[in-house]
């Protein structure tokens, strides 16, 4: 027992020795910086909720500012809170700081939270891009994003045609999806519940979210008036860099 213990603290202080020798101390001694600690729990969790990037109010009235509050500070708030709450139960698993890379790859999360990683993680991945690809500003597609998608999709009327009707048609509970495919052609996908197209190895760039919960207040039963309307308020200068950004990258 005695011998064990100092053997390990024999161990411990070769392993202090160690640290001095890779030069840490010194560094920490210069900048004066308080040490960083090792490995502090985040007991809430390691995703955050963003805060939605304009007022509640912005989007009216094609997004009543009632549906923002829910829409944003309930079920997208539940996504982050229920899925950090999966992930504490496997501390073992570190994911990853961005949350499209932990739905990206969803065989490296163990499988006993797997489901809920994609289900809650997904939910927070695509309610976080979608607040940004909605806008009160006036703005049409440009530079590469306008001619690719005249060239892949045949413009933006056949866009919303083609989104209309795939949304329409979705039954149940899900998106409706403009992707860079894995070939890095525009193309437009249906998926259920909150499965994020990263998942499917796709770049998402703008989604409708046609889960009853984006519209039931104020369309009530009419899915096809609230896809109608969200074209009012589509960002389309933020989806254009994106898909630069995508091209480059
Ligand atoms: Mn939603």
């Amino acid at each position: 027992m005695l011998t064990t213990r100092r053997q390990a603290l024999k161990t411990l202080t070769a392993a202090a020795l160690g640290s001095t020798a890779l030069g840490r101390f010194p560094v920490l001694a210069e900048t004066s910086a308080p040490a960083p600690a090792a490995t502090a729990p985040a007991p809430t969790g390691p995703y955050k909720l963003p805060p939605l990037p304009y007022a509640y109010d912005a989007l009216e009235p094609s997004i009543d500012a009632e549906t923002m509050h829910l829409h944003h500070d309930k079920h997208h708030k539940a996504y982050v809170t229920k899925l950090n709450e999966a992930l504490a139960k496997e501390p073992s698993f570190t994911p990853p700081a961005d949350v499209d890379d932990l739905v990206k790859n969803l065989d490296a999360v163990p499988e006993s939270i797997r489901p809920a990683v994609r289900n809650q993680g997904g939910g927070h991945a695509n309610h976080s891009l979608f607040w940004q690809t909605l806008s009160h500003k006036s703005s049409a597609p440009g530079g590469e994003f306008a001619k690719a998608l005249t060239d892949d999709v045949g413009g933006l009327d056949k866009l919303k045609a083609e989104m209309a009707e795939q949304g329409g048609k979705l039954f149940g509970s899900g998106w409706v999806w403009l992707v860079l495919d894995g070939g890095k052609k525009l193309t437009i996908i249906t998926l259920p519940n909150q499965d994020s197209p990263l998942t499917e190895g796709h770049y998402p760039l703008f989604g409708i979210d046609v889960w009853e919960h984006a519209y039931y207040l104020k369309y009530h039963n009419v899915r096809a008036d609230y896809i109608t309307a969200i074209w009012n308020v589509v960002d389309w200068d933020f989806i254009s860099q994106r898909y630069s950004a995508a091209m480059k990258g």
